[in-house]
């Protein structure tokens, strides 16, 4: 097995970047300075100064940048299945969401209402920008996550600063220069480069919304950091969602969708699938069903057309899965598939169903957040509603079975900001995405996301002086 580089080390100014399917550097992307923050949030305020007055200036120029990155759509897809390793037609679904994104908000504007509460004064509730706006986004869905933040905050009339994860600089900075070819010089900036730059974007005096996607210790460490201006906080954080299976589940026809859920993007998905809870009856059906399909799917270089599922990111995400499998097989899991890298270069994992693993292993309570998938016998649907509630976290969770009713009843005990049933992970760009716990502070999609980019600002003039 072939020793990676540090995916972020720095070769003088320059971040290297790794091909997780070969584990080689092939590109490098700036390591800008913390210092030079300072400069880009000054003049993302001058930018915000004039982008926040017209809105229909601006909805035209995010619906030219929705098309300026279709008309780029090859390139950026190619290109982010290079850094980030998931298959090619991911890639290409991940730039179609982010047009998607950018039209969707492009044409919103905020609701003024005035409130009639019998005093002979008219208050009028209307809406203002914020200023800069500070985004910083993981490795898993580097130009998704991004757009679910640019696309509200920038119709909303913010300016954004953006950094990307050190893992995956080089399709946001070619994002970024893609939507500079429609947008305001300075509306939006892509930072790129190694801490702390994220940790002094977001405590930054100039940046009034910090909102971050990422793990639970960093978003704790940035909200740290946006206390010391009281910026505003979004937090879309971890998650280890549940599928509960229902004992009238058709396991044959739930079982692609079922491992897809776990598996997209190699599991490296914040609401994928994390832990599956099956009634012990059958359970053993259940381990099968999945183990097959893990033990058939096509797993190599995103690049390659066959390619079902790619490498995991990055060497410490790596270590993490083999982490969490090599401790489950020692506390006496039994893998039905998989339970071991892959003899490839790059940093492939076997894709791994495990079965009798104990509760309390980490790849239960933790995010494992790679391709290995526990699946969990309970006895009672209280049990199953307790195990899933369980963990510190509280995203999403699914529940499977042909009486929809019966699995509604059950979804509606889940405790998390999104359930679903007989699917999972599947979100509208209409709906507001939130987590509970330790997986997020805020909401984020919809209006409510639209919103959360806007502050009210309330004018009450005496109603009889109106003429
Ligand atoms: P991470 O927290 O390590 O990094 C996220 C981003 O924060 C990166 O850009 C990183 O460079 C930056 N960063 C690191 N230290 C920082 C600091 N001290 N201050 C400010 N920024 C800092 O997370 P990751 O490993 O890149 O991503 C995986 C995590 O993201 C998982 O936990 C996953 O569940 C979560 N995630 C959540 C959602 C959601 O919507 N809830 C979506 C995708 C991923």
């Amino acid at each position: 097995m072939p020793i990676s580089p540090p995916a972020s080390g720095r070769r003088g100014e320059r971040l290297a970047v790794v091909d997780p399917a070969t584990g080689l550097v092939f590109d490098e992307a700036p390591d800008q300075r913390p210092e030079e923050l300072d400069a880009l949030v000054d003049r993302a305020h001058r930018a915000w100064l004039g982008w926040r007055l017209d809105p229909v200036a601006r909805t035209g120029a995010l619906r030219e940048a929705a098309d300026a990155v279709e008309a780029a759509g090859d390139d950026l897809a190619r290109l982010l299945t290079r850094e980030q390793g998931k298959p090619l037609a991911e890639s290409y679904a991940e730039v179609a969401r982010t047009a998607a994104r950018l039209r969707y908000f492009a044409g919103m504007a905020p609701r003024t209402r005035r409130i009639d509460d019998g005093r002979p004064v008219d208050s009028d509730i209307r809406w203002r920008s914020l200023g800069p706006v500070a985004a910083i986004v993981p490795w898993n869905f580097p130009l998704q996550l991004a757009a679910a933040k640019f696309a509200p905050a920038l119709a909303a009339g913010n300016t954004m600063v953006l950094k990307p994860s050190p893992y995956t600089p080089l399709a946001t900075r070619l994002l970024g220069s893609v939507l500079a070819t429609a947008l305001p010089k300075d509306v939006l900036t892509v930072v790129t480069g190694r801490e702390p730059l994220g940790a002094r974007l977001a405590s930054h005096p100039g940046v009034r919304h910090v909102t971050f996607t990422g793990s639970v210790p960093t978003g704790r460490a940035v909200a740290r950091g946006a206390a010391a201006s009281l910026a505003r906080v979004t937090l879309e954080l971890g998650g280890n969602d549940a599928a509960v299976l229902l004992d009238d589940v058709d396991v044959h026809a739930i079982a692609d969708k079922l491992f897809w859920a776990a598996f997209r993007n190699c599991g490296q998905v914040c609401m994928a699938v994390k832990r599956v809870y099956a009634p012990a009856r059958i359970h053993s059906e259940v381990v099968e069903a999945l183990a097959q399909r893990a033990k058939t799917v096509v797993v190599g270089s995103g690049l390659e057309p066959d390619s079902q599922l790619g490498p995991v990111n990055n060497v410490p995400q790596l270590a993490r899965v083999e982490r969490c499998a090599s401790q489950a097989l020692a506390d006496g899991a039994r893998a039905a598939a998989g339970g071991h890298r892959l003899d490839l270069p790059g940093h492939f994992y076997a894709p791994t169903i495990l079965t009798d693993v104990p509760p309390e292993s980490p790849v239960v309570t933790e995010e494992q957040f790679g391709p290995v998938l526990p699946v969990l016998p309970y006895r009672s649907l209280d049990e199953a509603v307790e195990a899933a509630n369980g963990t510190g976290f509280g995203l999403g969770g699914s529940v499977w079975g042909t009486d929809l009713d019966r699995a509604e009843a059950v979804a509606d005990r889940l405790d998390c900001g999104t359930a679903w049933i007989n699917h999972h992970a599947e979100l509208s760009l209409a709906q507001p995405f939130s987590g509970v716990r330790n997986s997020g502070v805020g909401v984020a999609g919809g209006p409510w996301g639209f919103y959360g980019n806007l502050r009210p600002f309330v004018v009450h003039r005496p109603r009889e002086e109106r003429r």
